[in-house]
């Protein structure tokens, strides 16, 4: 038997696996120091924060909307709050953490909770000095916390890319230079 039979369909050449993109090959650029990324493409499996191998890699949503947005708090509040759910712009990465950095971003989280023991502490003393003083220790606490705890800083969210700031110059340097011309 031969089994060479040349009237047999052809087979097809072992085909190349197909391209992996776990490191984000052709989704996910540097420029200057700025992180630019196919929302919904993932990040390298390295700390965002110092470049570290990833001791933990989960999916994140990042928001941005533009800057003029902020104006409307001068008329309302809640009417800020109400277009800015609307109109922001979402992105989505797996995104990687050392156990350092974890552990720093878990104490932010806290300190952001902590803030509400000053406030109430303050309003206690139902005296004026420290309720200002709790309210002050309230605020101080909340806006740390809560820049500190955040992973990646957008800069710019559109539909074909997505814009990050602080974002570990090791990570940067593992990246390809961002081909194109940005506006
Ligand atoms: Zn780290």
């Amino acid at each position: 038997m031969n089994d060479d039979n040349p009237y047999a369909a052809p087979q097809s050449s072992p085909q190349p696996p197909p391209l992996q993109h776990a490191h984000g090959d052709d989704r996910c650029w540097r420029d200057g120091a700025e992180l630019l990324v196919r929302p919904g493409a993932d990040l390298p499996r390295s700390c965002v924060k110092c470049g570290d191998p990833a001791s933990e890699y989960r999916s994140r949503t990042f928001y941005w909307h533009s800057p003029w947005l902020y104006l409307l708090i001068l008329l309302h509040m809640v009417v800020y709050l109400i277009v800015a759910l609307i109109v922001r712009k979402p992105a989505s990465h797996q995104v990687g953490l050392c156990a350092r950095h974890q552990g720093q971003r878990r104490n932010f989280i806290l300190m952001a909770w902590l803030s509400l023991v000053p406030l109430i502490g303050g309003f206690m003393f139902e005296r004026g000095g420290m309720i200002l003083l709790g309210v002050l220790l309230f605020l101080v606490m909340l806006f740390w916390g809560l820049l500190g705890m955040r992973v990646l800083k957008p800069k710019k969210i559109t539909p074909e890319l997505a814009v990050y700031a602080g974002v570990s110059p090791r990570l940067l340097a593992s990246l390809p230079r961002y081909p194109h011309r940005r506006d």
